[in-house]
């Protein structure tokens, strides 16, 4: 079967992968002039089932409160926008902000997440893929003891579900991870997740768009899609600035992207971007750098060690589609990271970077078959694309191949959200 690919980025560089070992033939098509360019480029670089609690949860309406008109927030609304996008997909979110939403979304998103993780494992023994990664863990640390007491419920929920997620003190964390001797004193505590892991997502695409082209994937870069072209209840082609392709199969992986296309047939894909930064910091002073990947839970920031570059990401802005770095939140990245890792690097001439997270209200990505017979969906992984890229891609290619997939897809489709 003929399948185009809309979107190189993680997801759909992994999509098209698992399409091609499945035996398709597969072209992928994207704007840029090379895979994951842009949300998948320098994003915190975690692979990390332990974050799949998501953002709306009971606490998230008072801690949005508190963060209210704070231009360094680390989840950041612009409701004052006339953006009715924003606005139906707030209300969503508001939805899930109860404690039944929170266990029924943890769950949707752990098991994506586990499934990835491990496919990510079994592609890295297939293929010998580097990525700068690292196999060590991530380490949470808490400075307020209220949070970690909350943090260490979910981890519960989490361990419940089949995630090992692991309670230390302050002492133990700072053993774990020596770098963070700086602040040992301020912890609360920690909670660390021995099976999850970090590497450079950018270079993971990059590298498995070149092995997916040697089995026979095209490529089509440099090309804008402009509209999907409907025969009846099917797509006929996508229509390009290059001219026209046709499929028998298309799957929609444009991340932020995807609504503003699907919207053309009447799917109102309820994904949103929340931009978020980041900042690499060549390391100047190994010993000081984190080798384990952390997440500080005040600031909301995640640090991967990438080889010889240290990765620090973080926050959230719900402002539409608008890519313009804002310096301030920019540079905010920088120097929150060089006080929990003073002297590490050069944090002064970091290289600062924004995308936008595709984000549903529930925080669950959508995957799967929408009312267009050959039309599928690989979309919306928010803050945990990376993470869920290699499970997603799997289970798109068992439904596109018509085959059983090996995790139970319920709560994943498009359906959850209604007729939209
Ligand atoms: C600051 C930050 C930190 C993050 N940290 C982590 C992390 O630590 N772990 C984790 O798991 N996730 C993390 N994420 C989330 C993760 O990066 C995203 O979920 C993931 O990159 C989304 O991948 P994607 O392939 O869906 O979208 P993208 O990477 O955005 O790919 C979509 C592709 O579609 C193409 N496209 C769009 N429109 C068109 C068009 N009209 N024509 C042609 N091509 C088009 C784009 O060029 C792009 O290549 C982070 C994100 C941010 C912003």
């Amino acid at each position: 079967m003929k399948v185009v690919v809309l979107g190189a980025g993680v997801v759909g560089v992994t999509s098209a992968w698992y399409l091609a070992r499945s035996g398709h033939d597969v072209t992928v098509i994207d704007r840029q002039p090379g895979a994951g360019l842009e949300t998948s480029f320098a994003n915190g670089g975690q692979i990390s089932p332990c974050h799949a609690e998501p953002w709306a949860n009971p606490s998230t309406p008072k801690m949005a409160m508190k963060w209210f008109g704070r231009e360094d927030a680390p989840l950041l609304f612009r409701w004052q926008r006339w953006d009715p996008a924003l606005w139906a997909w707030g209300v969503r979110f508001l939805m899930n902000c109860t404690a039944q939403r929170t266990k029924v979304n943890i769950d949707r998103c752990l098991r994506v997440a586990l499934y990835s993780r491990a496919c990510l494992q079994s592609l890295r023994t297939e293929t010998g893929i580097d990525y700068d990664q690292k196999t060590l863990g991530i380490l949470h640390v808490y400075r307020d003891p209220a949070s970690f007491e909350h943090a260490c419920d979910a981890a519960q929920v989490m361990t419940g579900l089949g995630l090992t997620r692991e309670v230390r003190t302050a002492a133990e964390a700072v053993t774990l991870e020596p770098a963070l001797s700086a602040v040992g004193d301020e912890l609360a505590g920690a909670i660390f997740t021995p099976g999850d892991e970090s590497g450079d997502a950018h270079l993971f695409t990059r590298h498995l768009a070149d092995l997916a082209a040697r089995k026979g994937v095209a490529f089509r870069f440099d090309t804008t899609i402009l509209g999907l072209e409907l025969d009846g209840d099917r797509l006929a082609s996508v229509a390009t600035d290059k001219g026209r392709v046709r499929g028998d199969a298309f799957v929609i992986a444009m991340g932020s992207w995807s609504p503003k296309l699907t919207r053309q047939v009447g799917l109102n894909l309820p994904v949103y971007p929340a931009k978020g930064y980041s900042a690499t910091v060549a390391v100047t002073d190994p010993a000081k750098a984190p080798m384990r990947a952390i997440t500080d839970d005040e600031h909301k920031l995640v640090y991967s060690r990438l080889g010889d570059r240290l990765r620090c990401a973080g926050t959230a802005e719900l402002a539409g589609w608008d890519r313009t770095m804002d310096m301030r939140r920019a540079r905010a990245v920088a120097e929150t990271s060089s006080r929990l890792f003073p002297g590490a690097g050069d944090f002064e001439n970091a290289e600062l970077w924004c995308g936008l997270r595709p984000v549903t209200p529930d925080s669950t990505p959508i995957i799967g078959r929408t009312r267009f017979a050959n039309l599928f969906l690989n979309t919306g992984h928010g803050t945990l694309g990376w993470t869920m890229s290699c499970g997603s891609g799997r289970v798109l290619a068992d439904i596109v191949s018509n085959r059983p997939p090996d995790i139970d897809l319920t709560g994943l489709g498009i359906d959850r959200f209604g007729r939209i």
